[in-house]
């Protein structure tokens, strides 16, 4: 009988480690709280920008290339420079979440929606079965962690400025509520860069309708509008941000817009009546959060501690995938480590020893350096992304950071694990 593997949580760490988890042999089921797939990747967009090319690249020589792929073919825009960030493709996020849906089930996985986990069977230092919130029991021979780490609302309350009804939608469908939590393991908890637990999620959406026609116009042909700022209107969340590789003057100094579907506006959150001072944006309304004008949702709460095979201390066939597998922001993170957390826990299942990605490989030293990061105070108050600031600096200085295609398929041959998800 085919084994089995349990899911929580449909964002990109999810959805990627069903489809490896398939691919490998498994029975995927994979468990979401809310209506749709993709999480915070609902609102997001932005690929391939600096080194997530490399890292996607990589992905693709490795063989999981098909959810890069499949964002690829639903690209609005290719080769977008914007400040400090080059070659980006930006997906249409109305078109993503349901080509994703198809792709999954049309590998097998089973796809349960307002599955929102909430409670565990353990035995010893195994898991038997996670229970959702309505009483449905999804009993597994392994599991992945894949829940993310935003809100719920209670620390968005506390830690921010209240619930800023963005796309999660806790308050319809539940907060987010972690596997790894309810196993008992204690978490990390990461920290803003001025102190204090979380960080506050770093864009805001806004409808594109109801910016001026030449904007609208600008974003649809060139994929971004980058507008100057006056100083008494500018707003300075640089060092609230949950994505570092934007804390940067620029993005304080201007209105900067990437066209995703929505306006995809780079700062965690603008007061609505000082946007509307902007000219082009006399009208403007924010899309996600509906709060925009006041607040984000809040992340980086509740990580889980894990060895570099992603397998999460304590539990022996629990793995974390995404943002659950440490302070790695963004959609290519989140595909990395679900990949390899599916992966292994479809492996663990063949009795066969788990995969650590080698640090000659840029996926390989993200996640073995992170784990070390997150073991230190400063560290924590880090975000990392294949995109910018730290870990970006750290692979270019480790000639990792490359984005050329054959080089990298040469380094990926070199390590002996040409196509190894596709096994
Ligand atoms: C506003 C915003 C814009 C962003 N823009 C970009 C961008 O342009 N490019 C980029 O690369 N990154 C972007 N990011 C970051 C990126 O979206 C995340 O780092 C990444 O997608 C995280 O994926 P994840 O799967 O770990 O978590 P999430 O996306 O948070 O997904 C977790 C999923 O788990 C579900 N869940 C939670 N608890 C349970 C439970 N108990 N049972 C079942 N399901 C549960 C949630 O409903 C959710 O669907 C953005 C983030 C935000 C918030």
């Amino acid at each position: 009988m085919e084994k089995t593997v349990v899911i929580a949580g449909g964002g990109w760490g999810g959805c990627a480690a069903a489809c490896s988890a398939r691919r490998a042999g498994a029975r995927a089921v994979l468990l979401e709280r809310t209506d749709m797939l993709l999480g915070t990747g609902l609102v997001g967009g932005i690929m391939q920008n600096n080194g997530r090319l490399a890292a996607a690249l990589e992905m693709e020589a490795l063989g999981a290339g098909e959810l890069f792929a499949l964002t690829d073919r639903c690209a609005r825009h290719r080769n977008v420079s914007f400040p400090s960030h080059a070659h980006a493709t930006l997906y249409d996020v109305g078109l993503v979440p349901g080509e994703v849906l198809r792709h999954l089930r049309s590998l097998g996985v089973e796809v349960v929606f307002q599955a929102r986990v909430s409670g565990v069977e353990r035995e010893g230092d195994c898991l038997q079965a996670v229970l959702c919130s309505d009483g449905r029991r999804f009993p597994a021979d392994a599991f992945v962690d894949a829940t993310g780490t935003a809100g719920p609302m209670a620390n968005c309350q506390r830690y921010g400025n209240g619930c800023a009804m963005c796309v999660l939608r806790c308050p319809s469908f539940g907060g987010r509520v972690s596997l790894t939590g309810l196993c008992g393991v204690a978490e990390w908890v990461g920290e803003k860069a001025g102190g204090g637990p979380g960080a506050m999620s770093g864009s805001c959406k806004l409808h594109k309708g109801s910016l001026s026609r030449a904007l609208q116009e600008k974003l649809e042909r060139d994929g971004v509008a980058v507008i100057p700022l006056p100083p008494p209107l500018r707003e300075d969340h640089l060092a609230q941000k949950a994505c570092q590789q934007y804390a940067q003057a620029s993005y304080r100094d201007n209105l900067v817009l990437l066209d995703t579907g929505h306006a995809k506006l780079m700062t965690p959150t603008f007061p609505l009546e000082k946007l509307r001072q902007v000219p082009g944006f006399e009208n403007a309304r924010y899309e996600d959060p509906y709060a925009g004008g006041k607040g984000n949702s809040l992340r980086f709460f509740a990580m889980a501690p894990r060895d570099d095979a992603l397998r999460v201390e304590g539990v022996e066939n629990l793995y974390c995938a995404g943002e659950k597998a440490g302070l790695l922001v963004g959609h290519t993170e989140a595909i990395v480590t679900g990949t390899l957390a599916g992966h292994n826990a479809a492996r663990q299942l063949a009795g066969r020893p788990p995969l650590v990605l080698p640090r000659a490989l840029a996926v390989g030293e993200a996640i073995a350096y992170v784990r070390e990061q997150m073991a230190t105070g400063e560290g924590r108050r880090k975000k990392y992304t294949f995109s910018g600031s730290v870990l970006w600096e750290r692979l270019g200085q480790l000639g990792l950071g490359s984005v050329d295609c054959g080089e990298i398929a040469e380094r990926v041959a070199r390590t002996g694990l040409t196509g190894v998800f596709a096994e």
